[in-house]
């Protein structure tokens, strides 16, 4: 489906690649992808850019694993957006850098900064914004670009977040962009992460699925979606 992803262990890519890059102080845009993403990339030719252009699109969801395996393409491991945030914040917690927090609402945002303020002590807030925000405005991007900060957690759903990156990543002298869907919503205690158990299964999909059934259920049709289309394509 013309998406190239990173086919490293998460480790690797970490080592190898993000932290030499936020020493650097490079600008960096990472998509982590699940099969979702992927079919709205499909449909959608301006996503489809964004994500073709981004420096890393790592595979975030079983559904990528089986798929590349599926097409003989295998790739090394599942890299979740949600593990790469913790990674980072612990990384940006060691070397004090800067994180700035646009998305999800109001009350959810502000608990996921005091989250990281209280678990990550030595990380500079840069500032924080919600996710409800006007995506032509760009007034609100240079207030963030002039925050300097060296990361920035996008967690305002796709495609927008991604979107809003590749829309305003010019106006920032450095910085790792990562849209992070979910995550704040993690961070503040108002959705559980799924246990390790199910993670380990392959079944996070259904655990989420289980949790918010009537908003997932059409998402959870997209990954069968994906999965139907990617057996098609390995029968030809
Ligand atoms: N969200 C937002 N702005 C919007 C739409 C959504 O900030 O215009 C937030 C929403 O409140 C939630 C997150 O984006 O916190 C999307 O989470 P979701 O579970 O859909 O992400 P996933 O990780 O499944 O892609």
């Amino acid at each position: 489906m013309d998406i190239d992803f990173v086919n490293k262990t998460q480790y690797q890519f970490l080592v190898e690649d993000i932290f030499p890059a936020l020493h650097r102080k490079d600008k960096k845009f990472i998509v982590t992808a699940n099969p979702e993403i992927v079919m709205k990339a499909r449909e959608d030719d301006t996503f489809k850019k964004v994500i073709q252009e981004a420096d890393y699109t790592v595979p975030d969801g079983i559904g990528i694993i089986l798929a590349a395996k599926m097409l003989k393409t295998p790739l090394q491991e599942r890299i979740a957006g949600f593990d790469l945030t913790l990674d980072l914040l612990n990384y940006a917690d060691e070397y004090e850098l800067s994180c700035y927090f646009l998305g999800a609402k109001e009350d959810v945002n502000e608990k996921a900064v005091k989250r990281v303020e209280s678990d990550y002590p030595n990380i500079h807030i840069a500032g924080r914004h919600n996710g409800y925000f006007d995506f032509d405005d760009r007034k609100l991007a240079e207030e963030i670009a002039a925050t300097s900060p060296d990361i920035v957690l996008v967690a305002a759903g796709f495609p927008k977040q991604e979107k809003w990156i590749a829309a305003y990543k010019d106006l920032f002298n450095h910085g790792l962009f990562m849209g992070v869907g979910g995550t704040f919503d993690v961070l503040a205690g108002e959705v559980k992460r799924a246990p390790e158990i199910w993670v380990k299964l392959n079944l996070e999909w259904f655990y989420r699925l289980l949790q918010q059934p009537r908003v997932r259920i059409k998402r959870t049709l997209k990954l069968f979606e994906f999965m139907w289309i990617i057996l098609k394509n390995r029968k030809k």
